[in-house]
């Protein structure tokens, strides 16, 4: 298994060089600063326990608080939480949250569990890390198979631990139990506004964009969505079982209800899956992300593409809302080619800006309307992309992502040394 930690911390150094960032800075910024690990205990239906691996890696704190999501998927090892961890790292600092970056995750296929068992993972995940986090020290959210129910469990079994309320110890929550309206569509959300500034500046229509969205989770099924009514043309559309393609667009609405069939109430997994939208045609992952396409989403899991099947993207621009979707030497072959990627340290943060919002809230004690909410995404994220987009077309044969990097790896780098460095201490610098 090739470690995606290992890539995003190449990744880091290059882009970091790239940038002018002092050495030092990159290497403090090489290690998580620690990583809990425990065995979860679960009492399964059955009456049997059962054990599941769970991690918690507060990667810097240089910032603010660590923040970041828990995800509960077959694929979760340490090598990945602190993968996740870093990217948002640097996700904090590119939109200026006054946070560090962190993540969570549980090895398990939460569709094999019952509601129960789930409910007691949840629970299980927040007795052990519950003296690791808080709402001052680590602010845990949503990723993936993880949603607004899981984070209620975990924010009631906190304040049973804890014994007084702590609304603010995690973000994504039901909005009756302290969770900020416009939440849960956020990810989604966000990553449409910065595909609609890079439409304006790129001075194109949305009916002349065809688009394929790789995974149909929260996140793909937003930004799907919000496209969709934009006027966008969804051409194909997958999720963890398939994929479909209907080159005279597919209806984001019909596909959603096909996939929710089975699905009796929203913390429940889908049984059903977008291949069950029997009149269009099906595709496999792998051609889905081929086709020929304006706008590729890429809104699954990290290494989508590769350095295996770069050569097979035919799309012009691609939005990242998956974290990590591009491995680092495929994101070098699609830059030297062209294609026009918004990384997902921009395209997806969404998520935790309006995080960002609902902790605010919290503290405050007073909620914000949905549109309030809407109107400080937008702002949030405007800023940010024209900031990349002029860092972009200022500097010579740079991407988004080097200039997201550049932008998150400064404001580090200023903290970082305002500690005092080598150079610093040496009397060779001020
Ligand atoms: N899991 C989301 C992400 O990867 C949201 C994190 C958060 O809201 O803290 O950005």
């Amino acid at each position: 298994m090739p470690s995606v930690f290992h890539d995003a911390r190449e990744r880091l150094k290059s882009l970091g060089k790239l940038s002018g960032i002092s050495a030092t800075v990159i290497e403090s910024l090489s290690r998580p600063r620690s990583t809990l690990c425990s065995s979860l205990p679960v009492l399964m239906d059955d009456g049997s326990t059962q054990y599941f691996d769970a991690y918690r890696c507060q990667y810097s704190s240089h910032l603010g608080p660590c923040k970041g999501g828990i995800r509960f998927h077959p694929n979760v090892s340490q090598d990945e939480v602190q993968a996740l961890a870093l990217w948002m790292t640097i996700k904090c600092a590119v939109v200026d949250l006054p946070f560090g970056g962190g993540k969570g995750g549980v090895n398990v296929d939460p569709k094999t569990l019952s509601r129960m068992e789930l409910e007691r993972l949840s629970r299980s995940y927040m007795r052990a890390m519950a003296d690791f986090i808080g709402p001052d020290k680590d602010i845990p959210a949503p990723d993936v198979y993880t949603n607004a129910r899981i984070m209620g469990w975990m924010r009631d079994e906190f304040e049973v631990i804890k014994r007084h309320k702590q609304p603010a110890v995690i973000t994504g929550k039901p909005v009756n139990l302290g969770g900020s309206l416009g939440r849960e569509e956020a990810t989604g959300r966000g990553a449409f506004l910065v595909t609609e500034f890079l439409r304006s500046k790129e001075g194109k229509a949305p009916e002349d964009i065809r688009v394929a969205v790789q995974g149909f989770g929260n996140a793909g099924y937003n930004v799907a969505k919000l496209l969709f009514d934009a006027g966008y043309k969804i051409i194909a559309i997958s999720d963890s079982k398939g994929a479909i393609c209907d080159a005279a667009g597919l209806d984001v609405d019909k596909v959603k209800s096909f996939k929710d069939k089975d699905r009796s109430f929203d913390s429940d997994y889908c049984k059903s899956s977008v291949c069950e939208s029997e009149t269009h045609k099906s595709i496999s992952h792998e051609e889905l992300l081929a086709l020929d396409v304006e706008l590729l989403v890429p809104a699954a899991l990290e290494n989508a593409i590769t350095i295996k099947n770069v050569n097979n993207i035919k799309a012009k621009w691609i939005t990242e809302v998956a974290n990590g979707p591009i491995s680092a030497a495929a994101d070098e072959i699609l830059h030297a080619r062209g294609t026009v990627i918004i990384p997902d340290v921009l395209a997806n943060s969404g998520g935790v800006i309006v995080s960002y919002f609902e902790w605010v809230q919290n503290k405050a004690g007073y909620p914000w309307s949905l549109d309030e909410v809407r109107t400080r995404l937008q702002a949030v994220l405007k800023m940010s992309f024209d900031e990349m987009w002029q860092y972009q077309h200022q500097s010579e044969n740079t991407s988004l992502r080097t200039a997201a990097y550049a932008k998150a790896l400064s404001k580090l780098e200023q903290v970082i040394k305002m500690r005092g460095t080598k150079e610093y201490f040496a009397n060779t610098e001020n």
